[in-house]
């Protein structure tokens, strides 16, 4: 046996209550917070939230109804717990890390309570290539051996974190089971390839390092306007049908993370069984193989219960941080975190906590909070050798919030805003006109600029912060433009102010908008992003620069270069700087022969 993870006897008790997703038990002294229970007969998955005397109250991740009281409760002596090593990747889990491709093969569409199957297959064969030898000292988080996970990626088979020690014999390399022995240490503790860690604890690292390095998504509104750092967090808030889902399957796709943990509490019933559809479907550009190749969906399954969810996020959020430690960089995408604010608000409930605002628990920051600060970008564990750069691993966060009626003000946005770094704020107007992605800029904002800057200023084109200054002003004078406009009417502006609304206008449609299903349009690359919005600029420049010599704003916006600058955005990556070069030349043509002509 490997790493037992018993701490204590199970401990049964008897079913005492029934109350939705929650039940209570009596006769469980010795039981502690947050221990894991099989309730009833079917055994349904549980996890203890309070104790009082020898009675404990539990979450429970299947639907409880037709339990009986005084059927067994049994507490089995350790928390919530995931089970880490390779075959993570392409796998399809729920809350409680149950492989729902196996639990169908086992009972179907509609999975049977009480059923479980180990997360990770305990039959399939590795091939592993061990990294240690005997007589060496191995601490937490030192690489015993690597195994090629899927084809793209090579999966690094970590010490534990709470386990050091001399390697007294290792395997040869072969092909091995996740529970096989590979390493035994000298005090007798046995490794395998597989190991176990309670979600709600944070794995540890050595030090947090700061947010310099951008999460570049190849949304231009995102990586230009509002950038999030690699191990940031960013929050999009957004009314039904406002894209979030969209956004979160597009950074999926173009992010440039190494591993995606996609956390999936459905906002409608068959919004899940979408996801499980479409993932597959999307193929990874960098690779060409399906995106499930470096991609772990947790989903909860419309029959599971609100307990489930929360349950989601946690695990979601401790895979994603087994990669982190295996030294690569992970983006964990939860749609939505509301579904997940609701559930602890239902728990509450029914414990009968006192209630906060729009009766969510009190303690509902302190959780989110937490949360969030699993999140960044880290010196792993694990030994440097002389010489080397210690291992680094990121963890963005991508959280979703769907509020009623996209009213922002309510609690979960504005607790999350608040540990957020970045607030990517999505607008039903917008996306009413099909303004995509519905990102609102006057309400969006990053608190990562300042400490990006140093990056965007050595890797991104020339201009790209001045550039993107430049926007922001030119929007902001827009919209106030178009404040006037609706007060007095267009007639009111000067040509030169009215040529603010025409070039926001276009800032608008050839810039921020972008299109997630178009091929060429779907990423951005950063060349595109910053050539794109120079053009505009520089448009705005030229025509500037000839109102001031007497030409009317009507010619120059008839000017038929205007069509090949807004086409710019349709062009590829990698045509993109020969387009955009050969359209430059033809605009400053244009305005110059139009100023020479005049009128
Ligand atoms: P939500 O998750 O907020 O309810 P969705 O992400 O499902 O909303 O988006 C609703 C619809 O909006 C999508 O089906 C799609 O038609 C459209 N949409 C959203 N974002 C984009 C985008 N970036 N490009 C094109 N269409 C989009
Ligand atoms: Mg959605």
């Amino acid at each position: 046996m490997v790493q037992t993870r018993q701490t204590r006897e199970p401990i049964t008790g008897k079913l005492c209550l029934v109350s939705g997703p929650m039940i209570g038990a009596s006769g469980m002294l010795g039981v502690s917070m947050g221990e894991m229970l099989r309730v009833g007969k079917l055994g349904l998955i549980g996890e203890v939230i309070r104790i009082n005397g020898d009675t404990v109250y539990a979450q429970v991740f299947e639907d409880t109804g037709g339990m009986m009281l005084g059927e067994p409760v049994t507490s089995l002596g350790y928390p919530l717990s995931v089970e880490l090593g390779p075959g993570l990747l392409g796998g399809v889990f729920d809350g409680i890390q149950r492989p729902l491709e196996v639990l169908r093969g086992m009972s179907g569409d509609f999975i049977a309570r009480g059923l479980t199957a180990p997360a990770l297959d305990r039959a399939k064969k590795w091939a592993l290539t061990p990294t240690v030898t005997a007589g060496q000292k191995v601490v937490g988080g030192d690489v015993l051996g690597t195994v090629q996970e899927t084809r793209a990626f090579m999966h690094r088979v970590l010490v534990p974190p709470n386990v050091s020690g001399v390697v007294k014999s290792v395997v040869d390399a072969g092909e091995y089971t996740v529970e096989q022995t590979i390493v035994v240490l000298e005090d007798g503790t046995e490794l395998a390839m597989m190991q176990r860690w309670p979600v709600k604890r944070p794995r540890p690292v050595v030090r947090k390092l700061p947010a310099n390095q951008p999460f570049i998504t190849g949304q231009r509104v995102l990586d230009c306007i509002f950038p999030v750092a690699l191990g940031g967090s960013a929050v999009v808030p957004g009314g039904f049908g406002t894209g979030k889902t969209v956004v979160e399957q597009t950074l999926s796709k173009y992010c440039n993370a190494d591993i995606i943990v996609y956390v999936g509490c459905g906002e409608r019933g068959n919004e899940m069984a979408d996801v499980l559809d479409e993932f597959p479907a999307l193929t990874d550009p960098k690779t060409g193989d399906s995106l499930m190749n470096r991609t772990i969906l947790v989903v909860n399954t419309s029959n599971m219960p609100v307990a489930a969810r929360e349950a989601s996020v946690y695990s979601g959020i401790t895979l994603a941080e087994y990669y982190r430690d295996q030294g690569f960089s992970v983006a964990i995408m939860a749609d939505s975190s509301s579904r997940w604010a609701e559930a602890l608000r239902e728990i509450s409930s029914r414990l009968e906590e006192m209630p906060g605002e729009e009766g969510y628990p009190t303690y509902l920051s302190a959780r989110i909070a937490e949360f969030y600060e699993r999140t960044g970008r880290a010196e792993v564990l694990g030994t440097v050798a002389e010489g080397d750069e210690p291992r680094q691993g990121s963890m963005t966060l991508v959280a979703a919030v769907s509020p009623a009626g996209g009213d922002f003000s309510e609690p979960v946005t504005q607790t999350s805003l608040r540990v957020a770094g970045g607030f990517w704020g999505l607008d039903a107007s917008l996306a009413y006109r099909r303004h995509y992605p519905a990102i609102n800029w006057s309400v969006s904002y990053t608190l990562y600029l300042e400490t990006l800057k140093p990056w965007f200023r050595d890797n991104a084109p020339k201009g790209w912060l001045e550039n993107r200054q430049r926007a922001m002003e030119l929007l902001q004078r827009d919209a106030e433009m178009q404040e006037i406009v609706q007060l007095v009417g267009p007639d009111a502006l000067q040509d030169a102010e009215r040529l603010i609304l025409e070039t926001g206008k276009m800032v608008r449609e050839v810039f921020l908008q972008q299109n997630a299903f178009s091929e060429n349009d779907a990423f951005s690359s950063l060349e595109k992003t910053g050539g794109l919005l120079e053009t505009l600029l520089e448009f705005y420049d030229l025509s500037k620069n000839a109102i001031e010599n007497g030409v009317t704003l009507n010619r120059l916006m008839g000017l038929p270069v205007r069509e090949d600058i807004a086409r710019l955005r349709n062009e590829s990556n990698a045509d993109f700087a020969e387009k955009r070069a050969t359209v430059c030349a033809r605009m400053r043509a244009d305005v110059t022969a139009a100023a020479t002509k005049k009128g």
